[in-house]
């Protein structure tokens, strides 16, 4: 198939059936047609029993929605559920204070999603009268929210057949239909986007069912790796299975190599109370809270140049704790250390309890959960 380039906007409005049968020779549609009508019949038998699942309140599928970008399922289910139970409402997740939203957050990651996430539902307030719009092109105005998720919410929450494509997807459709080419180029990405408008088209009565089978697909069936061809609803139609080159699908270029970066924290203390500071807005992890760091650069390490805490002095050669981690092509060691601040440093002094109601950066969390540990150990 050709693909559409010239008709991005237009892939998010329906087709019908007419459309695809002008466009379309009979055999591809028929096999289209067989392609969604068994993921719909497979979606019915295996989905999972999901809290974002028994309802339709666009609400709640948005929230789900934006949890779920770059986080698993598992995770996502205590932290949804959480939430809602907090913030049961757009009005309520509107007017909460910001510092109880990064809260609710903290530990998920990508903060950005949660602020603009919260401009959006101002943006209802104000302008659709707290009603969360139906129109697709004014869900995909608000803040945060972009074609995926503009098009999960009109099919799972309204019902409209609106398209998606997220890295499940991607991955599924590339398998199925044999999409060569990387899927962020342009023309690769158009030909996918119309696969998924094309089958979303295919039974309009159906569309929340088809878009949701193509995520669990990709979730439980058509995973990157191990993908369970034996057991998939699809497995006749699949170009990649037939061919015999599961591996080649979806084409990515290769990956930039990893950096190895070295941070250095430290835990002061002045009786029960520690030093924290909160990150200014604009940096990554805006307005989450840490325990002071610096980057120790591998070159300043090697010279013995490293003087950049100058501002505390380590109290104890041994660290607290060494905690690794990746963001991105990142990999990350911090290290804490208890220290003692050198006169004047920039932040705060709080008790562990007082600490708890902040919303930490992840690995600064696990350091306060040590020391939250170990203070409870010398009173027991
Ligand atoms: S047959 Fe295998 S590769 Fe093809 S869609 Fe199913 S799980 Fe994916």
């Amino acid at each position: 198939m050709r693909p559409n380039i010239g008709a991005v906007r237009q892939a998010e409005k329906p087709s019908n059936s007419p459309a695809l049968q002008r466009r379309l020779a009979a055999p591809e549609l028929l096999r289209r047609r067989r392609v969604a009508r068994s993921l719909i019949v497979w979606f019915a038998r295996n989905s999972r029993d999901l809290p974002w699942r028994r309802t339709h309140d666009p609400y709640a599928i948005w929230i789900s929605e934006i949890m779920l970008q770059q986080t698993q399922v598992k995770t996502v289910i205590p932290y949804f559920e959480r939430w809602m139970r907090q913030l049961p409402t757009l009005a309520a997740f509107a007017r909460a204070r910001p510092q109880k939203v990064l809260k609710l957050w903290e530990g998920l990651g990508y903060y950005s999603r949660v602020r603009h996430a919260q401009a959006a539902a101002q943006v209802i307030m104000r302008r659709h009268g707290g009603r969360f719009p139906r129109n697709f092109d004014d869900i995909l105005a608000l803040p945060g929210i972009g074609r995926y998720t503009a098009g999960a919410i009109s099919s799972i929450a309204f019902n409209q057949p609106a398209p998606i494509l997220d890295g499940n997807v991607i991955r599924v459709l590339s398998r199925i239909f044999g999409v060569e080419g990387n899927p962020r180029d342009k023309q690769t990405n158009a030909t996918l986007w119309q696969l998924a408008r094309d089958l979303v088209s295919i039974d309009p009565a159906r569309c929340s069912d088809l878009n949701q089978s193509l995520m669990e697909l990709g979730a439980l069936v058509c995973t990157p790796r191990q993908m369970k061809c034996a057991v998939c609803p699809v497995r006749k139609f699949c170009f990649a299975l037939r061919e015999d080159r599961l591996a080649e699908f979806p084409m990515r270029p290769p990956r930039a190599p990893a950096t190895e970066r070295r941070f250095m924290a430290f835990v002061a203390r002045k009786q029960n109370r520690f030093l924290v500071r909160q990150r200014l807005g604009g940096a990554v992890n805006a307005h989450l809270w840490e325990f002071p760091n610096v980057e120790i650069a591998v070159k300043e390490e090697k010279d013995g140049k490293d003087n950049k805490h100058r501002a505390f002095q380590i109290a104890q050669a041994r660290p607290i704790c060494r905690i690794r981690h990746s963001i991105t092509r990142h990999r990350i060691l911090l290290e804490a250390y208890h220290a003692r601040a050198a006169g004047e440093t920039p932040g705060v002094w709080k008790t562990i309890p007082q600490l708890k109601h902040l919303p930490f950066v992840s690995a600064h969390r696990k350091i306060l959960a040590i020391l939250a540990r170990d203070a409870f150990m010398a009173v027991h």
